[in-house]
């Protein structure tokens, strides 16, 4: 596996691949655990040549701790990638991202950033777009793979392709769950004895939702999984939403759209988890 951390070193590096090479970008923040695994895999499987990055992105996180905690790994990251056969690890500094400073760019999603994760992490997709337009530029991928576990952040990326990158390819990519059925996610290191213990309940509640869906109203689910939570003494529940699944509107009813999503973000001690679930009425 090649390990590089200049982009002018890995810009040369990618001009020179045959015109026959597929090249598949998986970008990750480390902290390398199985659900990183499976969309690294997924490219291998598609491309001729895959790529993943590391780059823990400051302008992401509107939480200064977040970012100061975010787990840090890389040579465990470097032996998992080299083990299942990755090509290519960009592991690039803030400066060979943002040369000339942390930048100002905004972006228009219309109602897409102004919901859910984007209504409770102020500027978190504008950061997540930056840094993705960023690395599409640097690595002018054929495809790219994002996981299914942050519903909100692919459909942004779907839009940020649709607008300014309509060569690459966005591959969604299921979320892999702990046998417990905890999702996956690097914060999950995070966790102490206790948190970990309590965390898969989220899973457990979300599959509650899926299953009262079939009696109960739109409304009647955001009440009980409130209720639910305040009886919780280890999990604080921030957000749950029912949307549509394609444009993660509001659902008021389940007639509103063929397919909708469970999601929410959950706060188990200092750490800060998402899962989300589909609901398909029929
Ligand atoms: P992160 O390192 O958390 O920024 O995640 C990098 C990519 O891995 C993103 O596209 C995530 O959606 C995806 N990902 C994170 N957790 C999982 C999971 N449990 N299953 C599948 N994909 C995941």
């Amino acid at each position: 596996m090649k390990i590089i951390s200049s982009v002018h070193v890995l810009s040369v590096f990618l001009s020179r691949l045959s015109k026959k090479d597929t090249l598949g970008f998986v970008p990750t923040m480390g902290a390398l655990h199985q659900g990183h695994v499976s969309l690294v895999k997924k490219s291998l499987h598609q491309n001729s040549l895959s790529l993943c990055s590391i780059f823990v992105n400051p302008t992401q996180f509107n939480n200064k701790s977040d970012l100061k905690n975010y787990p840090n790994r890389l040579e465990e990251d470097i032996k998992l990638l080299k083990e299942i056969g990755c090509d290519i690890l960009f592991t690039p500094s803030i400066k060979e991202i943002y040369p000339d400073g942390l930048p100002k760019k905004e972006y228009d999603f219309g109602r897409l950033d102004k919901v859910m994760e984007g209504a409770n992490r102020p500027g978190h997709f504008n950061g997540v777009a930056m840094v993705v337009s960023r690395l599409f530029e640097i690595i002018q991928p054929q495809r790219a793979y994002f996981g299914k576990k942050d519903i909100q952040q692919l459909a942004i990326i779907r839009c940020l392709a649709a607008q300014k990158f309509k060569n690459i390819e966005i591959v969604p990519c299921c979320t892999l769950r702990e046998k417990d059925g905890l999702a996956m996610s690097s914060r999950n290191l995070l966790l102490g004895k206790r948190y970990r213990a309590a965390a898969p309940r989220i899973y457990q509640r979300l599959l509650s939702v899926q299953k009262r869906s079939k009696n109960n109203s739109v409304s009647e689910l955001r009440v009980w999984m409130k209720d639910v939570f305040e009886k919780d003494r280890d999990l604080v529940l921030e957000y749950f939403e029912i949307a549509d699944a394609k444009s993660l509107n509001k659902s008021n009813n389940w007639s509103d759209s063929p397919i909708h999503v469970a999601c929410l973000a959950v706060h188990a001690g200092t750490t800060r988890l998402i899962d989300n679930i589909l609901l398909e009425i029929n």
